[in-house]
């Protein structure tokens, strides 16, 4: 099968979240398993200055937007140890910036920048010589694909028979711009309407790719039913609800070679299943030592990895910490950054219970890795989720996560019960309404768990050896474009 892949970020090339991590992973996964995948990203000043091969593919081209006619460039490269062929679309008025977006403020352009994006690299794909099967587009950046793969490209040898499949990772995003940058789409007015491309008299990209692509997934299951009624759907849960028979979810897989603790260069003992209490102590050495306490702590280490904003619960992670904290039945250690008002309040809980509340403030790749390795319990108290890592890269460290029911969270995590436990099936602990006093139940359960060292010590080896690799994730999509290769094309009314 010939996939086409396009996405705003893909790893190693450039990357503001976690949608770069899928966008760089399932092309490769999906070419283990036989694919013939192409993925296609803009050309950004950090993917240019990334040091990878990134050479010319001596083609360029216009590209209708609106009035003017700026150039596309076509560099490609395939990264080291890859067997991907990745184009970068190249215009340095658009895409040599020192952001991906534009930061605290979007940039005033971005309708351009990915109306220009999406158009120009269907036009690169309509060139090919080999026809592509499969377009594969992921969020709102790319949400214009399916409709011009559908309006003009049907009469491209290379486009015209393909299927799309558009991706959703976070509804909350949906490239909303004013009416008048239709014009810049070089599409008819008439598709300017409230079933199509409009919402609320606003251009919506996101809902435009959800109206035209033949197939639709989102990143777990549960998010995928959570998106089709208010408030999950984000005023498009009409739109998905009517699309209900062509929408699904696969849960993202995780880079297991860098989530990896037999390997894992951020921490300073490797370990597996059999050996990991020696692993997590001496991650807690380390841990101590670099928060500037004299000793671990024998405490069991309750952590938080993550964003600082209200999506990720924070506000009940600060209460419990005032309720909890004082007890000291537990360590607490807090990584992350983001909102100005959690991060004094929880600098402040810090400075009342030293030596019982840690928190880091910044944004730190290997800090997050030995925070992993030494914690006991990873809250995830989300109020949404549409899929979540940090609760894969818990389990793969032996942390066992505390989660919300929400989203990828309700399909990553199994609540432990006695039946649970009995069935080998727990992996972590659930809890339901977004209330401090939920999750304070729910962490009372897991540090009562905890004081039993067998059950306990089960329950780690078993989360230990989930599978939550690309390569289960990349069979469910491979599965998903097969069944909308059998299928017939969305109809264009
Ligand atoms: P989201 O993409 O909504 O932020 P995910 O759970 O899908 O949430 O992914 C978050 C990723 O970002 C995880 O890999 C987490 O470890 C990492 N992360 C978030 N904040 C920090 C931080 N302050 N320092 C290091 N890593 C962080």
């Amino acid at each position: 099968m010939r996939v086409l892949e396009l996405a705003s970020e893909a790893v190693p090339f450039a990357k503001t979240g976690g949608l770069a991590d899928v966008a760089g992973a399932l092309p490769e996964a999906l070419a283990r398993l036989g694919c013939q995948a192409t993925l296609v990203i803009p050309a950004y000043r950090e993917a240019l200055a990334s040091g990878l091969p990134i050479e010319s593919a001596e083609m360029a081209f216009e590209v209708p937007i609106g009035t003017r006619r700026p150039v596309a460039r076509i560099l490609r490269c395939t990264p080291p140890g890859g067997r991907v062929d990745v184009i970068l679309i190249a215009n340095d008025d658009l895409f040599d910036r020192p952001t991906l977006y534009g930061g605290a403020r979007d940039y005033p352009d971005n309708a351009e920048r990915y109306i220009f994006f999406s158009r120009a690299a269907l036009e690169w794909a309509s060139r090919q010589q080999r026809p592509f099967d499969l377009v594969h587009c992921h969020d709102w950046q790319t949400g214009l694909v399916p409709a011009y793969q559908k309006l003009l490209h049907a009469s491209s040898p290379a486009l015209a028979g393909a299927r799309t499949v558009m991706t959703i990772h976070n509804m909350a995003y949906q490239g909303l711009f004013w009416h008048w940058d239709m014009l810049l789409t070089g599409l008819d007015w008439k598709y300017f309407n409230w079933q199509q491309m409009e919402f609320y008299n606003q251009l919506n990209l996101l809902k435009t790719g959800l109206v035209f692509a033949d197939a639709i997934s989102t990143v777990s299951p549960t998010y995928a039913r959570e998106i089709q009624r208010a408030p999950g759907g984000c005023g498009l849960e009409g739109v998905l609800a009517a699309r209900s028979d062509v929408l699904s979810g696969i849960v993202n897989g995780i880079d297991t070679e860098t989530w990896n603790p037999a390997s894992d260069r951020h921490i300073p003992r490797h370990y597996g299943e059999q050996d990991f209490d020696d692993g997590k102590y001496a991650a807690r050495v380390a841990l101590a030592a670099r928060l500037g306490h004299a000793a671990p702590d024998a405490r069991p280490l309750v952590a938080f990895v993550g964003r600082l904003v209200g999506q990720k619960g924070v506000e009940l992670i600060i209460e419990v910490l005032g309720r909890m904290a004082g007890a000291g039945r537990a360590h607490f250690m807090i990584l992350g950054s983001g909102e100005a008002a959690y991060e004094q309040e929880l600098q402040r809980l810090a400075a009342s219970f030293p030596g019982t509340v840690d928190v880091v403030i910044g944004y730190d790749e290997g800090l997050a890795h030995l925070v992993q390795a030494a914690a006991d319990i990873t809250l995830v108290p989300s109020l949404f989720e549409p899929c979540g890592l940090t609760q894969l890269y818990a389990q793969r460290y032996g942390s066992i996560p505390l989660v919300r029911a929400t989203g990828g969270l309700v399909d990553t995590v199994v609540d432990t019960t006695p039946e649970t436990l009995h069935d080998a099936s727990a992996s972590g602990f659930v809890f339901e309404g977004f209330a401090a006093s939920a999750l304070e139940h729910a962490l009372e359960r897991a540090l009562a768990l905890h004081a039993n060292r067998p059950a306990w010590q089960g329950l780690v080896r078993h989360v230990m050896r989930l599978d939550c690799s690309w390569a289960a994730s990349a069979r469910d999509y491979l599965r998903l474009f097969e069944r909308t290769l059998a299928a017939p094309p969305a109809p264009v009314v």
